[in-house]
C-alpha cells in the first residue's frame, strides 16, 4: 500500500478542480525525475520536449526545479517578463514550444534558497492551474531532484500521469539516490516509462577511444532490478554542454551528430505514447 497520500493536503478542492481542468486538455503528462542533481535531467527534459515538437506534436515544458531552474538558460530565454492576464498566465514561447519555469519568477538566482514550502507549493499550483497551456499532446515536467516535497506535490497534483522518465548517471553514488526515485514512483503509483543512463562513457573525438569515466551499466541493472524499461545510454559529449550553455537545444544545434540521433531514438517510447 502507498505510504503517501494520493491527494496533496495543501491543495483545496478548488485548486485541484482548476488544475484538473487545465490538465484535462493535455493528452500526455510525463515527468522527468532523478534522485540526484546534475545528472542531466533538465538536458533530457529540454531535448525531449524539442524533439517531440519537431515531430509535429504540441508540447509544453514545465520546469519546477526550484534548486536550479536551468530550462530558461538551455532554451536561450533570458529575462522573459511573464504576461499575466486577469485569471491566467501566458506561457513563454521557444518556437512552438510553450514553456514555464520557476526561473521566470525568480528575481535573482539566489531567491530560490529562501523560498519556503508554502511559496513553492503556491507557484507549482499556479503553474499547473493558471498557465494557458491550451490543448497539448504532451506536457513534459522537469522536476527538482530527489524525492522531497516538490516532486511529491507535482505527482499528487497531476492526476493520471503517463509516467516518469528517470535519469541516472552510472556511478554508484548517483545510482543509490536514483533507486530512491524508483521506489518513490512505485509508492505513488506513477508508472516508470524508462531509465536513461546519461554520461555513460566518453568517446574521444581525437583518437576515437571510449573511456568509461563514470563507469557504465548501472542504469540497465537498475531497470532490471525494478523490472522497468531501460531506454538506453547517452555518452558524455562536450557539444551537449556547449549547446546547453549557448541556449540552443542540442538536438537542433547538433542534429546531424551521432549523439543527437541517439538522443532522439532514446525518446522513441515517449513518442509512441501518442500513437
Ligand atoms: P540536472 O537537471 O540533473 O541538474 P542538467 O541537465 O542541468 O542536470 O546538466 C548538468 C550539466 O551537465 C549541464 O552543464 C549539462 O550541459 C551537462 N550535461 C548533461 N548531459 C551531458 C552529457 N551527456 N554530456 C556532457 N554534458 C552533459
Amino acid at each position: 500500500m502507498s505510504s503517501y497520500p494520493s491527494k496533496n493536503p495543501a491543495a483545496t478542492d478548488d485548486d485541484q478542480e482548476k488544475i484538473n481542468a487545465r490538465m484535462g486538455r493535455i493528452k500526455h503528462k510525463v515527468f522527468v525525475l532523478s534522485g540526484k542533481g546534475g545528472v542531466g535531467k533538465s538536458t533530457i527534459a529540454v531535448n525531449m520536449a524539442v524533439s517531440l515538437a519537431e515531430a509535429g506534436k504540441k508540447v509544453g515544458l514545465l520546469d519546477i526545479d526550484i534548486h536550479g531552474p536551468s530550462v530558461p538558460t538551455m532554451l536561450g530565454l533570458y529575462q522573459m517578463p511573464l504576461i499575466q492576464n486577469e485569471n491566467s498566465i501566458e506561457p513563454v514561447y521557444a518556437g512552438d514550444l510553450k514553456v514555464m519555469s520557476i526561473g521566470f519568477v525568480l528575481q535573482n538566482e539566489d531567491d530560490a534558497l529562501i523560498w519556503r514550502g508554502p511559496m513553492k507549493m503556491g507557484v507549482i499550483k499556479q503553474f499547473l492551474g493558471d498557465v494557458e497551456w491550451g490543448e497539448l499532446d504532451y506536457l513534459i515536467v522537469d522536476c527538482p531532484p530527489g524525492t522531497g516535497d516538490e516532486p511529491l506535490s507535482i505527482c499528487q497534483l497531476i492526476e493520471n500521469p503517463d509516467g516518469a522518465v528517470i535519469v541516472t548517471t552510472p556511478q554508484r553514488v548517483a545510482a543509490v539516490d536514483v533507486r530512491k526515485s524508483l521506489t518513490f514512483c512505485k509508492k505513488l503509483e506513477v508508472p516508470v516509462l524508462g531509465i536513461l543512463e546519461n554520461m555513460s562513457g566518453f568517446s574521444c573525438p581525437q583518437c576515437g577511444e571510449t573511456t568509461e569515466i563514470f563507469r557504465t551499466g548501472s542504469g540497465r541493472k537498475m531497470a532490471a532490478d525494478f523490472d522497468v524499461p531501460f531506454l538506453g545510454a547517452l555518452p558524455i559529449d562536450p557539444t551537449i554542454v556547449a549547446a546547453c550553455d549557448g541556449g540552443v537545444p542540442f538536438v537542433q544545434q547538433y542534429e546531424n551528430t551521432e549523439t543527437a540521433q541517439l538522443m532522439k531514438t532514446l525518446l522513441t517510447p515517449i513518442l509512441a505514447l501518442s500513437e
